[in-house]
C-alpha cells in the first residue's frame, strides 16, 4: 500500500484499476546515408507519399460535408505538389539525409518561407502542410498518432495529458478518475475533468512510473490523495467518504431552485462554466443562472468544427435553445494556443502562454474568427446569447474585435439572417495590462469577466500548469487581490457589471473575498454551484467587506490565507 499526496484538481472519489498511458514521442530518426543507400530512401519516400495519398483519397470518398471534402482535396493537392517532393528528394540525394529527416527538414524550410510571407491564405496552408508532414514522417517511422481507447472502467494514469488527448479519448464512460504526474489545478485538463465530474489528482511527480498497470488505485480528488494497492482500512474510509459526498451532492441538487444570495439578502448571480453540450444539462440541473463561460475551443478541438461550420452552428444554436428560460449563454471566442491546439497545429513557440493565443491568434486568422462570430450571432436569435473576448491586452485588440463583430452583423443583415442586434458584448480581464486599463476597456463593453486562472499566472509569473511551482500560484496573493479590487472599482465606476469566471469562483473557501470585493457574478463548474450557494447564504456582505479591507493592507499571501481561514472557520476578523 502506498499513499501519495498532491494537487486536488477535480473533486470526487473513485476506485479502479490503473490504466497507465505512456507518451510515445515521435522521434524522427536523423542520420546520413551512403550514396548507395539513396535509392532505397527515395523509394521509401515515394511509398510513404502514396500510402498517405491513399488514406486521404479514402477519407475524401467518405467525407460528407463540403468543408471536409475541401480539406482532403487540399491535402491531396499538397501530396501531388512536385516542388515539395523535389525539395525532399534534394535533401536525400544532395545532403544524403535519411528520408524521414529529409521530410522534416525540407518541410520546415517551406513553412519558414510561407510564415514570412504574412499572407492570410498561406498561413492557413501551413497547418495543412504540417499535417501532411507528420503523416508522411509517421509512415516512414511506423508511428501513428497516439489515441487513448478505454473499454473497461479504469483510473487513467499518465505523466501528463494534452487537452486534445483527453478530448479524443474513446470510451469516456469508462474513465473513472485521472492521476497525472504533472499539471496544476487550473490546467485545462483539470478544468475539463472538473467540468465532467471526473475526480482528478495532478502533480503526482513520478506516480506514473511507480504504479503498475492494473494495480488497484483509489483517487480522492477532493483531498488530493491517491492510494495504490490500498489496505482494508483505506478502502473502508474511502467508501464512507464517497457515500457521504454523494449524499451531500444529492442534497445540494435538491436545493438548486433556491436563488443565490447572502444572509443579508445581497444577490450574486451564479453561472456555469461549460465546455460542451453535456455541461449545459449539468448547468440547468445545478440551478445556474446562465452560462458565464462557454469555452468554445474544446468543441473545435473535438469536432473539428473549424472545418465544418455547420457542426459548430448546430451546437451553438442547440446550446442557446436549451438555455432559454435558464439565463444567458456567454460564448467566449476561441482561446486557442497556450496549452490548447487545433489538429495539426503544434506549439513552435518558446513561451506559448505568452504567445500566439486567443484573440492574438484569432486576429491573425480572421476568416476563422469572422466565421465564429457569425455562428455566435446566428445563435443569438434565441435572445439569450452574449459574446466575450479572451486574453485582451490592449484597447486596440478590443476595438478590432468589436469592428469585426460589426462587420459580421452587417454580413448577416445583408443576407437577411436573423440575429439579436442587442447581443451583449464582454471582455475578459486575464492580463495585468488589461486589468490596469480596465476603466477604458469597460467603456466599450456591456460586461466584464475576470479570468483569474490566467490573471493569477501572469501577475505572479507562475505557470498555471507547472506542478513544481504550484505553491506559488496563489489567488489570495495581495497583488492579485489589489488588482481585482481595482478592476471591480473601475467597472462599477463605469456602470458595468463585473464577474469572475476563473476556477476560484467555484472555490467556496475564496467566496468571502469575492463577495467582499463586490463581484456581481461568479461563473464556475456546475458541480461547485450548490456548495457555493450554500456558503453564500451563511455570510453577510459587511463582514466580507471588512475582511477584504483588512487583507488589502497586507503584504503576504500566507497572512491573507491565515486570516481567510479564520474567517471561514467562523472566527471573524
Ligand atoms: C481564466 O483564465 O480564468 C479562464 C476562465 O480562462 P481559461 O481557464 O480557459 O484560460
Ligand atoms: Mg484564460
Amino acid at each position: 500500500m502506498t499513499e501519495f499526496e498532491a494537487i486536488a484538481a477535480a473533486e470526487g472519489r473513485a476506485r479502479g484499476k490503473a490504466f497507465v498511458f505512456r507518451h510515445d514521442e515521435m522521434v524522427v530518426p536523423h542520420f546520413h546515408v551512403e550514396k548507395g543507400g539513396v535509392e532505397k530512401e527515395v523509394s521509401s519516400l515515394h511509398e510513404a507519399f502514396s500510402s498517405v495519398r491513399k488514406y486521404c483519397a479514402g477519407q475524401l470518398e467518405k467525407a460528407v460535408s463540403d468543408s471536409e471534402k475541401a480539406l482532403y482535396s487540399v491535402q491531396m493537392l499538397m501530396l501531388d505538389d512536385p516542388e515539395w517532393l523535389a525539395a525532399i528528394e534534394r535533401c536525400i540525394k544532395e545532403d544524403l539525409y535519411n528520408a524521414a529527416w529529409a521530410v522534416e527538414s525540407a518541410t520546415d524550410e517551406i513553412v519558414r518561407v510561407l510564415s514570412s510571407v504574412g499572407d492570410e491564405y498561406m498561413k492557413e496552408r501551413i497547418i495543412d502542410i504540417v499535417d501532411m508532414q507528420k503523416a508522411v514522417t509517421g509512415e516512414l517511422t511506423g508511428k501513428v498518432r497516439q489515441h487513448i481507447r478505454l473499454s473497461r472502467d479504469v483510473v487513467l494514469v499518465a505523466d501528463h495529458l494534452l487537452t486534445s488527448e483527453l478530448l479524443a479519448l474513446e470510451g469516456i464512460q469508462h474513465l473513472k478518475a485521472i492521476c497525472l504526474d504533472m499539471g496544476g489545478k487550473t490546467s485545462h485538463v483539470s478544468i475539463l475533468a472538473k467540468g465532467w465530474g471526473i475526480p482528478a489528482v495532478v502533480g503526482l511527480k513520478d506516480f506514473s512510473l511507480l504504479v503498475k498497470e492494473g494495480e488497484d488505485v483509489i483517487v480522492d480528488g477532493t483531498e488530493g490523495r491517491v492510494y495504490a494497492s490500498p489496505n482494508r482500512k483505506q478502502i473502508a474510509l474511502y467508501e464512507r467518504k464517497r457515500l457521504e459526498e454523494e449524499a451531500e451532492n444529492a442534497r445540494l441538487i435538491k436545493e438548486a431552485g433556491i436563488l443565490a444570495r447572502t444572509a443579508d439578502g445581497v444577490r450574486i448571480v451564479l453561472q456555469a462554466n461549460v465546455e460542451d453540450r453535456a455541461g449545459v444539462g449539468d448547468a440547468i440541473k445545478a440551478g445556474c443562472e446562465g452560462v458565464g463561460l462557454f469555452r468554445t475551443e474544446f468543441l473545435e478541438m473535438k469536432y473539428g468544427a473549424t472545418e465544418d461550420f455547420s457542426v459548430r452552428e448546430g451546437i451553438y444554436d442547440e446550446v442557446a435553445g436549451s438555455m432559454e428560460g435558464h439565463g444567458k449563454v456567454t460564448f467566449r471566442t476561441l482561446d486557442i494556443g497556450g496549452d490548447k491546439f487545433l489538429d495539426g497545429m503544434s506549439s513552435q513557440e518558446d513561451n506559448p502562454l505568452l504567445g500566439w493565443r486567443a484573440v492574438r491568434f484569432c486576429l491573425d486568422r480572421r476568416e476563422l474568427f469572422r466565421s465564429q462570430m457569425l455562428s455566435i450571432l446566428k445563435a443569438s436569435r434565441h435572445g439569450n446569447v452574449r459574446i466575450m473576448f479572451p486574453m485582451i491586452s490592449t484597447i486596440e485588440e478590443l476595438e478590432e474585435c468589436l469592428a469585426l463583430l460589426d462587420e459580421a452583423k452587417h454580413c448577416l443583415e445583408d443576407r437577411r439572417i436573423p440575429f439579436d442586434r442587442n447581443m451583449e458584448v464582454g471582455t475578459m480581464i486575464e492580463v495585468p495590462s488589461a486589468a490596469l486599463i480596465s476603466d477604458a476597456l469597460a467603456e466599450k463593453v456591456d460586461f466584464v469577466s475576470i479570468g483569474t486562472n490566467d490573471l493569477v499566472q501572469y501577475v505572479l509569473a507562475v505557470d498555471r500548469g507547472n506542478e513544481r511551482i504550484s505553491h506559488l500560484y496563489r489567488a489570495e496573493h495581495p497583488a492579485v487581490l489589489r488588482l481585482l479590487k481595482m478592476v471591480v472599482d473601475n467597472c462599477h465606476g463605469k456602470g458595468v457589471p463585473v464577474g469572475v469566471c476563473g476556477q476560484i469562483a467555484g472555490d467556496a473557501g475564496m467566496l468571502p473575498l469575492l463577495v467582499g470585493l463586490g463581484f456581481d457574478s461568479l461563473s464556475m463548474p456546475p458541480l461547485s454551484v450548490g456548495r457555493v450557494k450554500e456558503r453564500l447564504s451563511r455570510m453577510v456582505k459587511p463582514d466580507c467587506e471588512k475582511l477584504v479591507n483588512n487583507v488589502l493592507s497586507m503584504n503576504s499571501h500566507e497572512k491573507v490565507a491565515a486570516m481567510l481561514k479564520e474567517f471561514n472557520d467562523g472566527r471573524k476578523t
